[in-house]
């Protein structure tokens, strides 16, 4: 039996992992379960799953616990980042499934990370703020990393069982990470400073949280996933191509020095990837139906229109420059965001403040978990400037 705490129970991801332990009760019980402010949702999953403890944000904590107590149930409630950071570091907890969206997942990820969990990574933004931190505290503690983005997860699966960060020594060529090119493929580009919040989060194939649906719009989700790749599977910006595939059946794509080009396909549903990451290296049900691609007919490729979708452009200017530059490119990006879905600002506005951020702010070295959230902090009062 695994004792699982999962980090954003509430989101998407939360919700999709639930979905999947539920269908293998005898394999997992739940350690801890943790939302921001959903509490009604916390406390109906609290009743379903009985985990040993319940996390919510400082001010809902009073509320969770009168939830709880009417439901007669024995769940401890706890509140605010330390708790956070306990819940995933805890002797009782095997697996951690790192699932908050943004910045604010990343001390409870690293304390995973530093207590040699078994960490499945669905918080990109933890991994590519922190970048060479987040690897060293998982090599010196032997935590195992497995990603839960669905190209990270399809390039996992691509890779030789063992592998060590190392393309050349496996002989990978590249990396080719797949894009669905979210809402805004084909809509004429002068029409993108007009979208709305409603247009820009409807994506065509996933479901998925505000935050990350709008990185698919503007493709700073691509681009986050680029430096992703690199910390994950220690490949550099000249290995990692991102290919546009509007069907969303490939979810990336490993190619090596033979011609060999090795690719996992899907139906575009999380289950599979928090399925493989769970049971790894077995595999378990996830509760997905099988591909059909007869129905689906036609797999295309083309290559991103970097005018169209600049912040994949500045995701990679971030990667080769190095030290804070990938945590300023996050902290901007998910201000802009805010303010786009609070309609502060307009969806061109997006990568223009992080690009005015990025020009803005010395690059700097990153070498401790303070002086990256010195930065973090400098650029998300460096764009909110901008915007007012
Ligand atoms: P979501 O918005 O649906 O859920 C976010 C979760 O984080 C919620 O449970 C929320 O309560 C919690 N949360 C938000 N702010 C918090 C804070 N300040 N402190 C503590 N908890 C907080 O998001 P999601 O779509 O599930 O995405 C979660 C992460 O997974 C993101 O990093 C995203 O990039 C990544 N991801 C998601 C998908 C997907 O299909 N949804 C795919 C790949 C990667
Ligand atoms: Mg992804």
């Amino acid at each position: 039996m695994q004792n699982i705490t999962i980090l954003g129970s509430t989101g998407s991801i939360g919700m999709s992992t639930l979905d999947v332990l539920a269908r293998h009760p005898e394999r997992y019980s739940v350690y801890a379960l943790s939302a921001h402010s959903r509490v009604e949702q916390l406390a109906e999953q609290c009743s379903q799953f009985k985990p040993k403890l319940a996390i919510v944000g400082t001010a809902a904590a009073q509320q969770l616990s009168n939830l709880l107590r009417a439901k007669n149930l024995r769940t401890e409630v706890a509140y605010g980042e330390a708790a956070l950071c306990e819940a995933a570091s805890a002797d009782a907890c095997d697996v951690v499934m790192a699932a908050i969206v943004g910045a604010a997942g990343l001390a409870p990820s690293l304390a995973a990370a530093r207590a040699g969990k078994k960490i499945l990574l669905a918080n990109k933004e933890a991994l590519v703020m922190s970048g060479q931190l987040f690897i060293d505290a998982i090599n010196k503690s032997g935590s195992l990393l497995l990603p839960i983005d669905s190209e990270h997860n399809a390039i996992f699966q691509c890779l030789p069982h063992g592998y060590q960060r190392q393309p050349a020594a496996v002989g990978v060529e590249k990396i080719l990470l797949t894009a669905s090119g979210g809402p805004f493929l084909h809509r004429a580009v002068e029409t993108l400073g007009a979208v709305t919040p409603a247009q820009a989060i409807a994506h065509p194939n996933w479901v998925m949280g505000r935050k990350i649906s709008v990185d698919s719009a503007t493709m700073m989700n691509k681009g986050l996933e680029v430096i992703e790749a690199h910390w994950l599977f220690g490949a550099s910006a000249s290995q990692i191509d991102v290919v546009i595939h509007p069907q969303s059946v490939i979810h990336s794509m490993v190619s090596y020095i033979d011609g060999s080009v090795l690719a996992q396909l899907g139906n575009p549903d999380m289950r599979t990837p928090i399925a493989n990451a769970l049971a790894y290296p077995e595999r378990i049900a996830s509760g997905v139906s099988p591909l059909d691609l007869t129905v689906i007919g036609q797999l295309q490729f083309t290559r991103p229109d970097l005018l169209r979708f600049p912040c994949l452009k500045l995701a990679y200017d971030a990667l080769l420059a190095g030290g804070s530059a990938a945590a300023i490119l996050n902290a901007a990006n998910e201000v802009a965001v805010q303010a786009f879905l609070d309609e502060k600002i307009g969806f061109r506005m997006i990568d223009q403040l992080i690009a005015r951020t990025m020009d803005t702010l010395p690059l700097c070295a990153v070498t401790d978990i303070d002086g990256l959230l010195d930065q973090d902090r400098l650029a998300r009062q460096t764009v909110q400037s901008l915007i007012s």
